[in-house]
């Protein structure tokens, strides 16, 4: 028996296409998968055991904890983000893949290394200006940086501002990228700038010098609402609730907190075992799906329950799953009844949601 109200089943299989369909499409350049933020909330351990086994040779995490939880898998990590002094000899300890994106990071972790030699990759600031070297000091700051003899440069990156957009802007930091590797005549291992919406609207970032892609949300088969697709990817992520209430109300009956919904016929009602706090859109136009069948929410959600109208599914009983999320109810959807983006929507599913692996 589940005991469980709400399941999130996550598809190995769907998973491990997505990221072949992917490497294929990034060709030359390999996918790096970004599994930060617990794999986008479902479980970095899992996704990543699987998506090692479907090739995958390294993997970006955003911080030391991250990488720690990973450190038995048995892939080079790169950690992404800024490293602050007191991480660092942890992470040198777990020879994890360093970011250096300053003269200051550079000193503090060669000398905490003092004779082992670590590896890193240079962080270029190429326009999102949120981390970094800006691009501009960017050849005279590596000549300093380069001088720290046990400090391998095994990578170099940078990370676009709009890659789902502006390809004018996106081409530019392409340019900048590329005139700095011309100039600065170092012999970079892997060489990395798109993201998932890069690989889709600036393939110029898949090609040579480029040699490696870090893709997040595509591996899920999400999309940036607002970017380009070159390929369709499968749908990973299907979410289910249970309907714990089925009854049929009279008209005049008001519903939920606020009384914004008053029944003006008798109506079938279903109460469902999911709410805000599970990450469901506070919208009056949100629906789930019953047996194939859209049934529209009524009245305000609330914490840990949403009301529905089972009109159009007059067989439904208490204990039916309905489906939240999956292929016939994008996330997409859900992000523009939230008004955000489809990341937010994935990255805030909420922890009591079961996670399942199939
Ligand atoms: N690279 C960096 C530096 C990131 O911060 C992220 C995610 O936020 C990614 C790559 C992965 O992005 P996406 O999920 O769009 O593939």
């Amino acid at each position: 028996m589940n005991q469980h109200r709400n399941t999130l089943s996550i598809d190995l299989a769907a998973l491990k296409r997505n990221f072949l369909s992917l490497e294929n499409l990034s060709q030359p350049s390999q996918v790096m998968p970004v599994l930060k933020a617990n794999a986008y909330g479902l479980g970095a351990k899992r996704i990543a055991t699987e998506l090692k086994n479907s090739g995958a040779t390294i993997i970006a995490v955003a911080d030391l904890n991250e990488a720690l939880e990973l450190r038995d898998l048995d892939l080079d990590i790169l950690i992404l983000g800024d490293i602050i002094p007191e991480e660092i000899p942890l992470a040198i300890r777990n020879n994890f893949i360093l970011p250096i994106g300053s003269i200051e990071s550079a000193k503090l972790i060669s000398t905490h290394a003092k004779n082992r030699s670590v590896f890193c990759h240079l962080v270029l600031d190429t326009g999102m200006g949120r981390l970094g070297i800006p691009i501009d000091k960017a050849l005279e700051e590596f000549a300093q940086i380069a001088a720290f003899e046990n400090l391998h440069f095994d990578g170099v990156y940078s990370h676009f501002a709009v890659a789902y957009g502006d390809r004018g802007f996106s081409l530019q930091q392409v340019d900048k990228f590329k005139d700095f590797l011309t100039q600065c005549n170092y012999n970079f291992n892997r060489i990395h700038l798109a993201n998932s919406d890069g690989i889709h609207n600036i393939p110029e970032a898949c090609q040579a010098p480029f040699n490696l892609v870090r893709t997040g949300l595509n591996l899920y088969g999400c999309f940036d609402l607002e970017g380009q697709q070159r390929i369709c990817l499968d749908p990973v992520l299907s979410l289910e609730s249970r309907l714990i209430r089925v009854r049929e109300l009279e008209a005049g009956t008001s519903i939920g907190y606020g009384r914004e919904c008053i029944l003006t016929k008798k109506t079938l009602v279903g109460t469902v075992a999911i709410g805000y706090a599970d990450g469901f859109p506070f919208n009056s136009q949100a629906y789930i799906i019953h047996k194939g069948q859209q049934c529209p929410l009524l009245g305000r959600i609330s914490m840990d329950y949403i009301t529905v109208d089972l009109s159009l599914s007059p067989e439904a009983k208490s204990g039916d799953s309905v489906l939240c999320l999956g292929k016939e109810l994008p996330i997409a959807q859900w992000a523009k009844w939230k008004a955000t983006i489809t990341y937010e929507i994935i990255c805030s599913l909420g922890q009591r949601i079961k996670r399942i692996y199939k």
